[in-house]
């Protein structure tokens, strides 16, 4: 392989071992044959011909910030990173384009776009570090997508190699496009099993101006997510992130802010737009009805630090050892049966759960917290896992919110997926990589 891409490849035992992995936790990881570092959109055909000849997997990997193993090696597999490809090539002011390698981190281009005035709304909580290729692999959401949507929304055109080393464009740079079928679409979210995304063109938006920020503390998770339902009704928020009992607590422990920690659950909330001010006032307003406490501010800085805190969420519950972070998502009204339910499963299997999540988009994170070196908890805590997932599927909802399926929830496509669909699905996938070498045994 060295002789057709040169020192891209590596064979060393601990660069191997350092990319063999994503962020998930209790997935399987094989062995990989090499790293390829690849710098170049040539460097990315050459690895896809020489392994289609030889009908070697290849994993595609971006920062390797996954939650579902999407990104984990598979046994013999060349593991294909994309971060080298990190350039960000235009950005069109007239148009609000921005085209960018797969290897630019989210933030270095939400930086660059807002250089020239402009924003780019995608926002996980990995967007320091994770590229824009794997935010569209995954379809990656964020805390502005009850207004602004998810990756798909914000994706124009994107350059493709297929499994053969073939390069494919698919989409366009206008707003309407109709000449033919929608490939770009099934591209977005397919974790890396039809094609290496080499280059997005993404839209942009006019950069956001002020916004106020509400903060209430609710007795219970049912008032809480009756105030999000309410809120939505008169105001069209930005944010409506939402904190149980469990995860206050470990944000207060970690932050010393002041979060009220006697609250069954928390609001945060944001406004932004023309009638910012107006709308958080709606907002605030239907929040004191049942709320305990009502905070709210038009300071950005404070916005921030409330926004900062809920960031510390994940790293805050895994304070207390081992994290299983599940990611559901159900229609907003039937959140608060959901969060119920997830307090009796963690009731059932005898372990701490804190949730936390998008409730503006009913979607959640249930935290698993468990002793990675007690295998009953371990086991445990995989049963409370599968446990949360059916319930969101019997409540008409969906396995996987934004983080995708992996390995991870690759045995629970089926609670969702018909013959007839998964028979489609699988075609859909030969179509493009008839040998399967792309990403086998995930999504
Ligand atoms: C602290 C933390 C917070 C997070 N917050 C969020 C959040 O708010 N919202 C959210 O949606 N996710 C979140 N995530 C999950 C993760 O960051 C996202 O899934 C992200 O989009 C993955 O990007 P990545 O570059 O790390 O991709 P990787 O983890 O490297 O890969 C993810 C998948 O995409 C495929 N892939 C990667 N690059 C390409 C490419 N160029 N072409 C084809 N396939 C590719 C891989 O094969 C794999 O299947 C979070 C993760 C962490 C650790």
């Amino acid at each position: 392989m060295r002789s057709v891409i040169g020192s891209a490849v590596t064979v060393d035992p601990a660069v191997v071992e350092s990319y063999r992995r994503d962020q998930s936790k209790l997935t399987s990881a094989g062995s990989p044959l090499c790293v390829v570092r690849a710098r170049s959109i040539d460097d990315v055909r050459a690895t896809m011909q020489w392994a289609h000849a030889r009908r070697i997997p290849v994993v595609t990997r971006g920062a390797g910030s996954g939650l579902a193993g999407g990104a984990n090696a598979v046994d013999g597999c060349v593991i294909l990173s994309l971060a080298g490809l990190d350039q960000i090539i235009h950005i069109d002011v007239a148009s609000k384009l921005a085209t960018v390698q797969a290897g630019v981190v989210n933030a270095d281009l939400a930086r660059a776009a807002a250089a020239s005035g402009l924003w780019y709304p995608p926002d996980p909580g990995s967007r320091d570090f994770s590229t824009i290729g794997g935010n569209v692999a995954t379809n990656a959401g964020g805390s502005c997508c009850v207004k602004y949507g998810v990756t798909a929304d914000h994706v124009a055109r994107i350059k493709a190699v297929l499994p053969d080393g073939r390069v494919i464009h698919t989409g366009s740079r206008t707003r309407k496009n109709v000449a033919g079928l929608d490939i770009g679409s099934l591209l977005v979210g397919s974790e890396g099993t039809l094609a290496v995304i080499v280059e997005v063109t993404v839209r942009l938006r006019r950069a956001p101006g002020a916004m106020s920020t509400v903060v209430a503390s609710f007795p219970d998770c049912a008032s809480a997510i009756d105030a999000v339902i309410e809120c939505a009704a008169v105001a069209d928020p930005c944010v409506m992130e939402v904190m149980d009992r469990t995860t206050i607590r470990a944000v207060e422990s970690m932050t010393r802010m002041g979060l009220d920690v006697e609250s069954g659950a928390l609001l945060l909330i944001r406004c932004d737009g023309a009638d910012f001010a107006a709308d958080a006032e709606r907002c605030a307003a239907v929040c004191r009805r049942t709320a305990g406490e009502v905070w709210s501010t038009d300071d950005a800085e404070e916005g921030e630090a409330m926004m900062a805190a809920r960031r510390m969420a994940l790293p805050a519950l895994e304070r207390s050892g081992g994290v299983l972070l599940d990611d559901v998502a159900v229609p907003v009204p039937q959140l608060p049966g959901m969060m119920q339910s997830i307090d009796r499963i963690a009731e059932r299997y005898d372990i701490r759960i804190g949730t936390f999540g998008h409730a503006g988009d009913g979607n959640l994170h249930p935290t698993i917290m468990f002793d990675e070196t007690d295998p009953s908890q371990v086991s445990r805590a995989g049963q409370a896992f599968e446990a949360i997932v059916e319930r969101a599927v019997e409540l008409g909802g969906t396995i996987a919110g934004e983080h995708g399926v992996g390995v991870l929830k690759r045995a629970h496509l089926r609670l969702m997926i018909g013959d007839a669909e998964l028979d489609l699905q699988s075609r859909i996938r030969q179509a493009f990589d008839p040998y399967k070498i792309l990403n086998p045994g995930k999504g």
